[in-house]
C-alpha cells in the first residue's frame, strides 16, 4: 500500500497541475535559487539568448518540475517535457531536439537515468548546439552533423551524485532545492486551499505544514485528504482541531512520521536498546526490505535527527525517545556514555 507521506508522485496527486505556481513570484521559498534564476533569466532576455542549461537537484516533491515550467514561462518560450527512461534510444532524443523552437526549454526529469548512447547525443547538443547522426552501418556508415536551434536543457535529478561528470559539467547553472520550512509550507497550504476554494484557518494550515516532511507535494496531498474529513464532519471549514484529528486518523503523527517510521524507531529502541543495530537485522525484525528502509524510511528520520548512522549500525537519538515519549535509559556513570 502507498504511504500517504511518500514524496513520489501518486495517483492521488492527479489533477495537481492546477496547484502549480506559474511564475517565479508565486513560487514559495527556495529564495537563493529563485534570486539567482531571476538574474540569469533577466540577463538572457536582455541578450536575446537562450538561458544557460540548468540542473535542478533535490528530493522528490520539492518543485523541480514546477520550476522548469516557470523558467519557460519567464523566458516566454515553449517547454517540451520528457524523462530519462522515456528517451531510451538516441533517435527519440534526436526527434525531440530537432523539433524545438529557438530558445525553447527541454525538460528532462530523472536525467540521471538516460541511457549512455542517448546521453552522448546530449553532449554535443548542449555544448556545440549540434547533433551527430550515424547513417548506415559497417564500412559504408557515415555521420551527418545537424545544427540545432539554441535551447535550454533543464535537467532534474534526485541526486546530483548519480550524474556522470561529463553531463554535469555541461550545465551552466546547478541549483539544489532544499526542504521547505514549516512557515513556507503553511503558505503553500493556504495558497492551495484558495485554489481549491476551501476555507481553512492559518492554524490548521500550520498543522498540515508541520506534518508534511518539508515537502510541498505532501502538504498538498494531506490538505486534500483533510478536506474530505472537513466536508463530511463540518460544513467544509478546516480548523486546527479538525486538521489534527483528520491527520491522526491518516496515521501521520505531529512530526510527519507514519507507522513504518515509528515501527523502525520503536524496534531500535525496544528490541535493540537504542542501537547500534545493523540494517539487515533491523529489516528482518520489522519485516521490511532493507532497501525500503534505506531508501524511503531512513532519509527523513536522519534529516529530522531521530536517527544516526554509525559504522556499527543505526542508533536512535534522544530526540527519537522524546518524540515517542519513551524515557531515555539510565546511563552507567562510569560507562561508555
Ligand atoms: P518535483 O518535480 O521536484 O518532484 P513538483 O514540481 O512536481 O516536484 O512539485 C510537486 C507539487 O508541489 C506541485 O504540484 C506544486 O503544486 C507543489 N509545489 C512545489 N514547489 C512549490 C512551491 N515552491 N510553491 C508552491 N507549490 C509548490
Amino acid at each position: 500500500e502507498e504511504r500517504i507521506i511518500a514524496p513520489q508522485e501518486q495517483p492521488a496527486d492527479q489533477g495537481g497541475e492546477i496547484l502549480r505556481p506559474h511564475r517565479l513570484a508565486d513560487y514559495v521559498g527556495q529564495s537563493t535559487v529563485k534570486e539567482n534564476l531571476k538574474v540569469f533569466i533577466q540577463a538572457a532576455l536582455t541578450r536575446g539568448e537562450a538561458l544557460d542549461h540548468v540542473l535542478l537537484y533535490g528530493p522528490p516533491g520539492l518543485g523541480k518540475t514546477t520550476l522548469a515550467n516557470i523558467i519557460a514561462a519567464e523566458m516566454g518560450v515553449g517547454i517540451r517535457t520528457t524523462s530519462g527512461p522515456a528517451v531510451e534510444r538516441p533517435g527519440d532524443l534526436a526527434a525531440i531536439l530537432t523539433g524545438l523552437e529557438p530558445r525553447d526549454v527541454l525538460f528532462i526529469d530523472e536525467v540521471h537515468r538516460l541511457s549512455r548512447t542517448t546521453e552522448e547525443i546530449l553532449y554535443s547538443a548542449m555544448e556545440d548546439g549540434c547533433l551527430d547522426i550515424m547513417l548506415g552501418k559497417g564500412p559504408s556508415a557515415r555521420s551527418l552533423r545537424l545544427s540545432l536551434p539554441p535551447f535550454t536543457l533543464v535537467g532534474a535529478t534526485t541526486r546530483a551524485g548519480q550524474l556522470t561528470s561529463p553531463l554535469r559539467d555541461r550545465f551552466g547553472v546547478i541549483a539544489r532545492l532544499e526542504f521547505y520550512e514549516v512557515e513556507e509550507l503553511l503558505q503553500i497550504a493556504l495558497r492551495t486551499a484558495e485554489i481549491l476554494r476551501l476555507t481553512i484557518t492559518p492554524e490548521a494550515a500550520g498543522e498540515i505544514a508541520r506534518r508534511s516532511r518539508g515537502t510541498p507535494r505532501i502538504a498538498n496531498r494531506l490538505l486534500k485528504r483533510v478536506r474530505d474529513y472537513a466536508q463530511v464532519w463540518q460544513d467544509g471549514i478546516v480548523t486546527k482541531d479538525l486538521a489534527s484529528e483528520a491527520l491522526n486518523r491518516l496515521e501521520v503523527d505531529r512530526s510527519g512520521l507514519d507507522k513504518i517510521d515509528q515501527r523502525m524507531l520503536r524496534a531500535i529502541i525496544g528490541t535493540f536498546s537504542g542501537g547500534p543495530v545493523g540494517l539487515e537485522t533491523l529489516a528482518a525484525t520489522i519485516g521490511e526490505e532493507s532497501e525500503t528502509l534505506e531508501d524511503v524510511v531512513e532519509p527523513f528520520l536522519l534529516q529530522m535527527g531521530f536517527l544516526q548512522r554509525t559504522p556499527r549500525g543505526r542508533v536512535a537519538t534522544s530526540k527519537a525517545y522524546g518524540h515517542l515519549q519513551i524515557p531515555l535509559p539510565a546511563r552507567d556513570e562510569g560507562g561508555l556514555f
